[in-house]
């Protein structure tokens, strides 16, 4: 009531004072709704009093609003322009004359790296592409892409999770699912980026490959499949080496025999800029590290003090590690199986000697400018920047190289020598596949210790940056509950540090600078920019499911989030089922991960099964699946005949298929069924949700 009386006050003070105002301008006469005209002065006449004192004190109250909205109220921090509303790709191609788009379903940019790769390629063939998130355009318009002659699409498509598509694709999967479009006409090409050691190796490349032909579009190349686990940049190079030959051929052009090692972007300096304007490290909003707003996501990670960190194991020479992250006024919520993503900052030395090599000045303040001003994607990174910031926050500068990098710097050596063998590190040729992969893969060379070893090579700093990919955010499984912790994530992980082949030592990027974070330093807090992903890695809906839960090494992490949910459950009074736990390490003695907390919870009857597997304490090799097949029998009980669900968290490699395979002999020597009978099984347990696995390669 208060609200529409002053609503309603305001309304006629505001036309009171317009009066007022053509009162003061002699204007005769105001005729105002309501029979307000009263008020008003004709000539000869006395006015009343024009505006009583709530009439002043709205007036005032607006006035005072109009002032502090123009004069005090703070400017809005520029957000980077990174994503658009869906726009029409056909539309834009055909205002900037290209008739090649090349689409990326990208989680860690990969995806999205190839993309603009093939861009550039097609210079050479006198086409003319964009790169293009599918997320951004209009999907739906796929069929008008016939309207531009001698036009193609090009899938680069990564897979991501159990075979699904990447977050970008998500709607561009569907829409394919649904739809019945003609693509008569519709030429286009498909690249997956997959990993083997996954279930569904490929299963979103393979998707669109098969729909978009099954739609009636005209597959111009062959598939191209490549596989992490192996050679990834060998496979893409492999594959475009025989895709550009059979496009040529498909629409009768040939090479112009151009370079493509074009720039994309421009190097613009900041010698006059005001600091306050740089970004030092933000992923979206400008200063979003100083005033935190949530909801929290991928472009704007909360800054979560480190309230805990601890190491793990009690002996040899590696470092696992306990941290808790502080996430208590954020808003933020998570589910025990969540992942929480970390953007790690690269180490200080490393940039620093990047700097020196390379003579620059690191704290230069710096844009890089996309020359094509149509491209949603302004700048590679947030610009502007330092190079000190863009190569600490920004870029990947710790892993190998991929080869467009080598070919596109190779011009700044001034030796013939390393130049030649630069550019035959690039190329597809066996002898260069050799050299790339004994060089830089093998000896793990990144880009670093490539300046080093090649002297003349002097590229300047801001094509570098402009070539390296974007250091990504990490993904940790979350090992902790929300039910018995709500305001904090716990992390459990290992530090990656060994000797490469050339000597020197790798450091893992993310867990070198976790370790680093001490609780308080001079009082202190440190904190560290992260978000949490959403996953399919959950306990069953009903409590009284039995659990088997297998995860050796750090793979215990999501389970103590599980174990703790299970306590709580029990806590609550709920009738919660067998939990059974197997996990593995190396000694008893040195790296049994949470032992106290874990042989806590089996006395409180909470774990009800605790199996742990010491491989290197006796002669021979113990893991986790041999106890599995000791345990069969009850095992096959369990799954077979109580509903039990099934976890595997950990190495994708070499465990999670191993525990699989153990599974398939339980269920052929228990439950009696041929191999074929026991994989089908096992895969319909999966689609049911029974069987989950968080693995990693
Ligand atoms: P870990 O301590 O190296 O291994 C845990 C236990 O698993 C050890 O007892 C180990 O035995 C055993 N094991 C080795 N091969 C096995 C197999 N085929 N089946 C069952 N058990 C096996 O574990 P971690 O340090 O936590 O690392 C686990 C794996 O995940 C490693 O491959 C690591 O590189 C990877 N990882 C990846 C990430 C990532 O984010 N990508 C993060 C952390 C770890 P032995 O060593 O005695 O053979």
């Amino acid at each position: 009531i208060m609200y529409v009386k002053v609503f309603k006050q305001s309304h006629v003070t505001l036309m009171k004072t317009i009066c007022f105002f053509r009162h003061i301008c002699s204007l005769n006469y105001v005729k105002m709704e309501d029979g307000e005209s009263q008020l008003l002065s004709d000539e000869g006449q006395t006015p009343e009093p024009l505006l009583g004192s709530l009439d002043i004190f709205i007036f005032s109250l607006i006035a005072g609003l109009l002032i502090y909205w123009f004069l005090f109220r703070k400017k809005t921090e520029p957000v980077l322009d990174f994503k658009t509303f869906p726009t029409s790709f056909i539309e834009k191609m055909k205002k900037t004359n290209r008739n090649v788009v090349v689409f990326y379903g990208s989680q860690t940019g990969t995806a999205e790296e190839f993309a603009n790769r093939l861009v550039k390629d097609a210079h050479r063939y006198g086409m003319k592409g964009m790169a293009a998130d599918p997320e951004e355009y209009d999907m739906s318009e796929l069929s008008r892409l016939k309207e531009i002659p001698n036009s193609m699409a090009v899938f680069c498509m990564a897979t991501y999770g159990e075979g699904d598509p990447t977050d970008n694709a998500q709607e561009f999967y569907d829409w394919m699912q649904g739809t019945d479009d003609d693509l008569e006409g519709v030429n286009f090409a498909v690249f997956g980026l997959g990993n083997k050691t996954y279930e569904h190796f490929n299963a979103t490349g393979k998707y669109t490959d098969k729909r978009l032909a099954e739609l009636g579009g005209k597959r111009v190349f062959d598939l191209g499949l490549g596989d992490d686990d192996s050679n990834l940049e060998e496979d893409f190079i492999s594959w475009k080496e025989q895709f550009w030959p059979a496009v040529c051929e498909f629409f009768g052009v040939e090479a112009t025999g151009e370079d493509s090692s074009i720039r994309q972007f421009e190097l613009v300096v900041h010698n006059d800029i005001n600091m306050n304007q740089v970004y030092t490290g933000e992923m979206g909003r400008l200063k979003s590290f100083q005033t935190q707003k949530p909801p929290f996501d991928s472009k704007n990670p909360f800054l979560a003090p480190v309230s805990v960190n601890r190491k793990l194991n009690k002996g040899g020479n590696r470092h696992l590690m306990h941290i808790e992250l502080d996430i208590m006024d954020s808003k933020i919520r998570y589910d025990a199986g969540d992942h929480v993503a970390v953007y790690p900052i690269n180490d200080a030395v490393v940039v620093n000697r990047i700097g020196e090599r390379l003579g620059v000045d690191l704290d230069t303040a710096i844009s890089l400018r996309n020359l094509d001003e149509e491209s949603n994607k302004k700048h590679p990174f947030p610009c502007p920047t330092t190079y000190r910031t863009a190569l600490s926050h920004y870029l990947d500068i710790n892993n190998k190289p991929r080869k467009n990098v080598l070919y596109d710097l190779a011009q700044y050596a001034s030796d013939p020598q390393e130049q030649e063998n630069m550019r035959k590190m690039a190329s597809a040729s066996p002898e260069g596949k050799a050299l790339y992969q004994s060089w830089v893969l093998d000896s793990e060379r990144n880009i670093l210790a490539i300046l080093e070893d090649l002297p003349s090579l002097n590229p300047p700093i801001d094509h570098l940056c402009e070539l390296l990919p974007r250091l990504q955010a990490r993904y940790y499984s979350i090992a902790s509950s929300s039910k018995v912790h709500p305001n904090s994530i716990h992390i459990c992980a290992v530090v990656i540090e060994y000797t490469t082949e050339t000597g020197r030592v790798y450091k893992g990027v993310a867990t070198n600078w976790l370790k680093n974070k001490e609780v308080t330093e001079n009082g202190h807090k440190h904190t560290v920019p992260m978000y949490v992903r959403r996953s399919q890695f959950r306990l069953p809906f009903k409590p009284s499911n039995p659990v088997i839960m297998i995860g050796p090494g750090t793979g215990i992490a999501p389970f103590m989030g599980f174990i703790q949910e299970r306590a709580w459950q029990k806590e609550q009074g709920k009738d919660v089922g067998e939990t059974i736990l197997y996990f593995g390490c190396r000694h008893k003695n040195e790296d049994f991960l949470y032992q106290q907390e874990l042989e806590e919870f089996e006395r409180a009857g909470v774990l009800t099964q605790l199996n742990v597997a010491f491989s290197r304490d006796q002669e021979h090799k113990i893991y986790v699946q041999h106890l599995l097949k000791k345990n069969k029998e009850q095992l096959w009980k369990l799954i077979h005949s109580n509903n039990a669900h099934i976890y595997v968290c950990g190495d994708a490699r070499n465990m999670a298929r191993d525990v699989h395979t153990a599974f398939y002999e339980i269920a052929e020597e228990v439950g009696g069924l041929t191999h074929t009978q026991a994989v089908d099984y096992f895969k319909k347990l999966m689609t049911k949700g029974r069987y989950s696995q968080d693995v990693w390669s």
